[in-house]
């Protein structure tokens, strides 16, 4: 089976996107719309769950929106003026529908429905405490602790049980929750993934990103600032921040790679962002060749970026068809190695004898990018040059972001130079950290109290890492006593 694009087989992947309406005709179909803009967050699967005033309804299905919410039956059954919805690629819990949000549980006090972008980082070490104190979890995704969590606190009120909760979790969440009363949206005090707030007419709207709000007509009101709860009810829009303020540190990556170029994320626009990183890299990483050539689609922006700043004409030389879809099954096994050519073909006749730098986004275990340098070289470039848009990947994220283990991110085990023997390029650089912060506006990073969170290009976590230190711990214990 073929993904959506071969090439990104070798990316981070976001887990999440989420979206939420609040007071709107139709609400469902509104929310189906916002998670149509926000499928590149999570392909997996794909949950909405309504309130019609008397009742919750839900429709959850592994595959994409399209194909899950594209009957009118299915959105008849969603009745009512509120609703949110979720797009998952799972990091945590296995890939099942019992994982798909949002979950929904009846709590004390009526119905409660959460939707996620994000990852806590002492999910399992809470969950262990939940279990021993009777808890019953129906799922194996991280989101369900918070549930657990809301409905063992012993304060009077929901909003407080959830502040309560909020409070003994670490990590990063965006969330979008329903109850009976109405609706709550909030950030993580480090504001670590994104989330929006926007108004269709005189209805409330919440989005992991602002092209969802785009799509569905919506203004852009204001991000949620890190660490705010907003809570709808009745025609009240109301906003409050229990948490001890801290210095925020959003995602680099989702300007990076994950957010769509389209959107604005902490008050930039991605596609410039990454223009400006291509700039940067040029800059740094200058190379005589006669084209820049984007790896499609994500290094297009950096690619036009690098080319600008240094005066070499863009081409494409790699070029995508679109009507190979996600399900396209190879017809025998023996050809299964042919699938890239079908989604992406190089334009031999523009790379003949030509030199080319190839520019990307991120090399993450190095696969793909060795495959696409082998196809330039086929196509008969004379040289490969490759540029990528961000720093080494050397360290996994714990924070709603797919990476494989550390021992597999190519820039963990290898220096630049031998990455570029194993990709068989002729040469291999990436922008500087200080560069990445340059694009973003920055005079460079600021040791010891950087503005983001680049902890997969430095290793520097911003929260704690309960769940992966408890491992350290039990594997530790295992190891032999020395005689
Ligand atoms: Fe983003 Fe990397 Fe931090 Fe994860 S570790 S939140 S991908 S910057």
């Amino acid at each position: 089976m073929l993904t959506t694009n071969p090439f990104d087989d070798d990316k981070l992947r976001e887990e999440c996107g989420v979206f939420g309406v609040y007071d709107a005709e139709s609400a469902a179909a509104v929310v189906a719309l916002g998670l149509h803009a926000l499928q590149h967050r999570g392909q997996e699967a794909a949950g909405i769950t309504s309130w019609d005033g008397h009742l919750f309804h839900s429709h959850r299905a592994m595959g994409h929106v399209a194909g899950n919410f594209d009957r009118d039956d299915t959105i008849r059954a969603l009745p009512g003026r509120v609703a949110c919805g979720h797009v998952r690629y799972s990091t945590t819990g296995e890939t099942a529908l019992r994982n798909v949000q949002p979950l929904f549980a009846e709590l004390a006090g009526g119905g409660f429905a959460i939707a996620h972008n994000g990852n806590l980082s002492n999910a399992v070490h809470l969950r262990n405490e939940l279990v021993r104190r009777g808890s019953i979890f129906q799922s194996t995704s991280d989101t369900e602790t918070i549930i657990h969590l809301v409905a063992t606190s012993t304060y009077p009120t929901l909003i407080d049980r959830f502040i309560d909760a909020l409070r003994r979790i670490e990590g990063a969440y965006s969330l979008i929750c329903m109850t009976r009363e109405g609706m709550i949206a909030c950030r993580d005090p480090l504001g670590i993934r994104p989330l929006v707030m926007g108004k269709l007419g005189d209805s409330t709207i919440f989005a992991s990103e602002t092209v969802a709000l785009d799509v569905c007509g919506a203004e852009f009101v204001r991000e949620i600032e890190p660490g705010e709860i907003v809570i709808v009810s009745d025609t009240l829009v109301r906003s409050i921040r229990p948490f001890a303020k801290v210095a925020p540190r959003p995602c680099v990556f989702e300007h990076v790679y994950f957010s769509r170029p389209d959107s604005v994320v902490d008050g930039q626009s991605v596609y410039s962002v990454r223009k400006a990183i291509g700039a940067e890299l040029a800059r740094e990483m200058p190379v005589d060749a006669d084209f820049i050539i984007p790896v499609p689609d994500s290094g297009v922006p950096a690619a036009i970026g690098y080319a600008q700043e240094s005066g070499i004409p863009f081409e494409l030389g790699i070029i995508r068809s679109h009507y190979v879809g996600r399900t396209f099954i190879q017809p025998a096994d023996n050809i299964r190695h042919l699938g890239v050519k079908l989604k992406h073909n190089a334009n031999r006749a523009l790379l003949e004898g030509k030199r080319i730098v190839l520019v990307d986004d991120s090399i993450v275990r190095g696969t793909t990018s060795m495959k696409i340098v082998q196809m330039m070289r086929d196509a008969g470039a004379s040289e490969v040059h490759m540029r990528i848009a961000s720093p080494p990947t050397r360290h996994s994220c714990f924070y709603g972001v797919d990476t494989p283990e550390r021992a597999k991110l190519l820039a963990a085990r290898m220096t630049v130079e031998e990455m570029a023997k194993f990709i068989d390029a002729d040469s291999l650089a990436f922008v500087s950290v200080d560069g990445l912060y340059r694009a973003l506006g920055e005079q460079g990073r600021t040791p010891g109290r950087p503005s983001r969170c680049d902890a997969c290009f430095t290793g520097e976590y911003p929260t704690p890492l309960t769940d992966h230190e408890d491992v350290a711990d039990q594997l530790a214990m295992l190891e032999p006593v020395p005689a």
